[in-house]
């Protein structure tokens, strides 16, 4: 028995319960991800008692000696991985390693373009009741309705008519490879810095999978959570000339003590993401999202581009006939998790959109493969062509179970 368990049996139940929902389901949101043991452990050590402030070798507190090392670590480790010329690795998460950039790039009331969150933009990138559309003028760029992918004539126009200070790269909702190159040279044309937010397909950058936003732009801020399947953190990489001012956007500018637990858990990450396996782990969550894109497409589901070149796929279900919630609702009474999402020029609400997201970066790391997928893919259909048949979804729901029980979660069977 442990700690938790012996002294505080109600969160123990809920640690137990989550552990039993992670193992029995199918996580297909398209953010999440299983971290391996080692991320994990390093999260749970002692380092979460140790108040770092600072960076390393100018902090604010003594007997920093040892969590210096794992910083350091955490930097070299990302800046190999990534090419970058400077990093830091202190942001708690996604959000705040935006918040740290704008503050060290922005004043209020500068505008910046980004994409639209209903084109599968990001809160952070200028959402009306998110810091970022509270502080700066954010103007949305989007999707072409033909094809999907970005609208880069729009881009060009609305740079060269509001003369934005930032542009803002990267997607949540996107399943096309994003060429950064591009935004580059409208940034440059109009006298912008360039931000990408690859927090999304960090994983597919790092194994050369994706193209590579750190050369070509000012700023990149990922999370480490992600395709990455680190711990739940933020990151910021730069050009030498911001490392100083984004250092101190990050600390004393938004944030506090560091995570150090969390920050030795990035080490950790990008030692393993340094690792040939990840690369062909890498190779696999794409050719995984490929497979089951072609199922759920020609089983007739409408895919936003038609396609996807990356890690998930955003599926218009209404021409099954059920909304996005019912979508969603109804796979996950069959042990498969996915959420509803809103699809470019959606005519139906947020709460109840056309969509559904759908990601394979999860079942990759339980080592699901093309014959997975494919299964996968033909319960998503029977259920979406049913999804108040009970019957149906007891048969699924056991089906789910033993195909999860054929796929150990990382470092399940080593105990
Ligand atoms: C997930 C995400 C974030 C925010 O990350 P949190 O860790 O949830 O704060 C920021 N930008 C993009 C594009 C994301 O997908």
């Amino acid at each position: 028995m442990n700690c938790i368990e012996r002294q505080d049996p109600k969160v123990w139940a809920a640690i137990a319960g989550e552990v039993a929902r992670q193992r029995d389901g199918l996580e297909l949101i398209a953010s999440e991800n299983y971290s391996s043991p080692a991320v994990m452990q390093a999260c749970g050590t002692v380092l979460t008692n140790k108040y770092a402030e600072g960076y390393p070798g100018k902090r604010y507190y003594g007997g920093c000696e040892f969590v210096d090392v794992a910083e350091d670590l955490a930097r070299d480790r990302a800046k190999e991985l990534f090419g970058a010329e400077h990093v830091n690795v202190q942001p708690h998460a996604g959000a705040q390693a935006n918040t740290a950039v704008y503050v060290s790039v922005l004043e209020a009331g500068d505008t910046v373009l980004g994409l639209d969150l209903a084109h599968g933009g990001h809160l952070t990138h200028g959402m009306r009741l998110n810091i970022s559309g509270r502080l700066y003028h954010f103007v949305s760029y989007g999707v072409r309705p033909d094809t999907h992918r970005i609208d880069f004539d729009q881009v060009a126009a609305l740079a060269r008519q509001h003369k934005p200070r930032l542009i803002v790269a990267g997607a949540s909702a996107y399943p096309r490879e994003i060429p950064h190159g591009v935004f580059a040279q409208i940034a440059r044309d109009c006298g912008a810095k360039l931000l990408v937010d690859m927090a999304h397909y960090a994983g597919l950058v790092a194994a050369r999978l994706h193209d590579d936003p750190v050369p070509v732009s000012d700023y990149v801020s990922t999370t480490t959570h992600k395709t990455l399947r680190g711990p739940r953190g933020g990151m910021i990489l730069c050009k030498a000339r911001y490392a100083k001012e984004i250092d101190q956007a990050v600390f004393p500018g938004t944030q506090g003590g560091p995570l150090m637990h969390v920050i030795a858990g990035k080490a950790v990450c990008f030692r393993e993401a340094l690792t040939p396996q990840f690369k062909q782990y890498a190779r696999q969550i794409v050719d995984n999202a490929k497979t089951l894109a072609e199922v759920l497409s020609s089983g007739g589901l409408e895919l936003v581009s038609g396609g996807t070149d990356n890690h998930l796929i955003l599926a218009d279900v209404t021409p099954l006939g059920v909304t996005g919630r019912a979508a969603e609702k109804a796979m996950e009474r069959c042990g498969i998790t996915v959420n509803k999402n809103m699809i470019p020029f959606d005519r139906r609400k947020p709460l109840d959109p056309s969509g559904i997201r759908i990601g394979t970066p999860a079942l990759t790391s339980r080592g699901m493969g093309p014959d997975a997928m494919r299964l996968i893919g033909r319960w998503i259909l029977q259920v979406l062509r049913s999804p108040d048949d009970e019957e149906l979804c007891t048969r699924v729901r056991g089906e789910v179970s033993e195909l999860c029980c054929q796929f150990s979660l990382p470092g399940e069977s080593e105990g």
